[in-house]
């Protein structure tokens, strides 16, 4: 890569309150580009209307705020990009790689092999839409030549797109964007330069590779950090009924995320200002110190928010 400023971005989608998983994300990617005097910006996926809930994002804006995370530049709210996401579609288009695909769920489960991510999607549609079917989703048409790239935390990473996913929704049958096109599009849109998320993404990471390399946008580097998991090893989510961070005492908490992410704070970090945990911790942070694990389990006490009840 050149030397381009580095440029890293925290990416919520508006599905609910910020949890322990999600802070985790977000300390990751601050930290990271900070301490390499980087900007940090934040985007809204708030592309998925029937997900979302609603005054989630100025609820996590708040939280982000309460946190003392500082971000560079406007927020880009993904739902006012569809004429950006269209835009990409006609390039895919021109290029014969998109096309229409009338299945529904229920077929493509019922004649698929499972891959790496739910149902490989077994080309049905590729070859144009059967008589009598209607176009549904729009999808983007894979092959099985390998996609590399190394992964600062979790390594060498291989997939084959075809063989693993299958051609996959670019545009999905409700016509909402699915989210693999409009990360690729906004990530580039921003100059993104490093991308710091949780590790449960890394099987998405070869599809937003692949659609860079189609639509011709610049590689990002790649950072996944071990995704946060409660005792039962799910990760933490609104469905798994993560608990919402607490907005009262964001230090400890922060404390907490750090040393889930490797860092070994010093025990008296958690009773510092904000300003002043924020200062140390980036002049502390080690990538090479964050656990080359894809997940980690949590005790309870910080899956349930009540991290000041635990001594040190
Ligand atoms: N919006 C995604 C999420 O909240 C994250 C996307 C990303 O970081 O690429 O899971």
């Amino acid at each position: 890569m050149t030397d381009r400023k580095v440029r890293g971005r925290f990416a919520p989608s508006p599905t609910g309150p910020l949890h322990f998983g999600s802070l985790v994300a977000a300390v990751g990617s601050y930290l990271s580009a900070r301490s390499q005097g980087g900007e940090w910006l934040v985007r809204m996926e708030d592309l998925d209307p029937p997900r979302e809930a609603k005054g989630a994002a100025d609820d996590i804006l708040r939280t982000l705020e309460a946190y003392g995370f500082e971000w560079d530049g406007e927020i880009l709210y993904q739902s006012r990009r569809r004429d950006a996401y269209e835009a990409a579609l006609d390039v895919l288009r021109q290029q014969g790689a998109l096309y229409a695909c009338g299945c529904t769920r229920k077929e493509i489960a019922d004649s698929s092999v499972h891959g790496v991510e739910g149902p490989v999607y077994p080309g049905t549609c590729r070859a144009g839409l059967a008589a009598g079917r209607s176009a549904r989703a729009l999808r983007v048409r894979t092959d099985n030549a390998v996609i590399d790239f190394e992964d600062r935390v979790q390594g060498r990473q291989c997939a084959q797109l075809e063989r693993e996913i299958g051609d996959f929704v670019v545009r999905r049958a409700d016509g909402f964007h699915a989210y693999q096109l409009a990360v690729v599009v906004d990530d580039a849109e921003q100059g993104i330069t490093e991308i710091v998320r949780g590790a449960d993404l890394l099987t998405s990471t070869p599809r937003q590779i692949y659609l860079q390399r189609l639509l011709g946008l610049p590689p990002p580097g790649y950072l996944h950090l071990p995704a946060a998991l409660n005792v039962q090893g799910e990760k933490l989510s609104k469905q798994t009924r993560a608990e919402p961070l607490a907005r009262s005492e964001p230090v400890p908490v922060l404390w907490q995320a750090l040393a889930f992410l490797g860092q070994r704070p010093p025990p008296e970090w958690r009773s510092a200002t904000r300003a002043d945990f924020w200062a140390a911790a980036a002049v502390r942070w080690s990538e090479a110190c964050i656990p080359r694990q894809s997940g980690i389990v949590l005790p309870d006490s910080v899956v349930k928010n009540n991290i000041l009840e635990q001594g040190e």
